[in-house]
């Protein structure tokens, strides 16, 4: 009789079948979803839309996987991203480009502690949207989940940026 063994993500308890997927240390996060990350990582790399809807894939599990004991630009950078997506209307390209002038500027970054919770969607929930219109809401509907999650940090931010900015 076969029997599957799950384990949960650490990024948000999302539970799948253990796969041979190799392990990738950038992220606190279970083999089986940085697998789905790199699924996903595919589909909006070929979606090559103009407002690059990539970065929020990248800021989102980030910040959804993030890990204290991960260098700080990380975390910063993923909210960074979240922050002007979400509350400055900022698209993926504008978040990108606002992350090439930051670390031209600054190698120093806060350290955002990671909350209990980093979000109420996974990136299980994006994948299992119909690729196109569906998914890319999908993503989005994800992302600012995990922004939700973080958005206590949402001053701090703000303030980073703008001291980053102004020097
Ligand atoms: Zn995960």
């Amino acid at each position: 009789m076969q029997t599957t063994n799950y384990r949960d993500c650490p990024g948000f308890g999302l539970r799948l079948p253990i796969s041979d997927a190799g392990d990738d240390t950038r992220f606190s996060a279970s083999p089986e979803c940085q697998r789905i990350y790199g699924e996903l990582t595919g589909y909006t790399v070929a979606r090559n839309d103009p407002d690059f809807m990539h970065q929020h894939l990248v800021d989102a599990y980030a910040a959804q996987h993030a890990n204290d004991a991960q260098p700080t630009i990380r975390v910063a950078f993923a909210l960074v991203g979240l922050y002007l997506t979400f509350e400055q209307g900022a698209t993926g390209k504008q978040a990108q480009h606002m992350h090439m002038l930051l670390a031209q500027r600054s190698k120093q970054w806060p350290r955002f502690p990671r909350p209990a919770r980093t979000g109420s969607l996974t990136v299980l929930d994006v994948m299992n949207a119909a690729p196109g219109p569906a998914r890319d809401a999908a993503l989005l509907d994800w992302a600012r989940s995990v922004w939700e999650a973080w958005s206590h940090e949402r001053e701090r931010v703000k303030r980073m940026i703008a001291t980053v900015m102004d020097n």
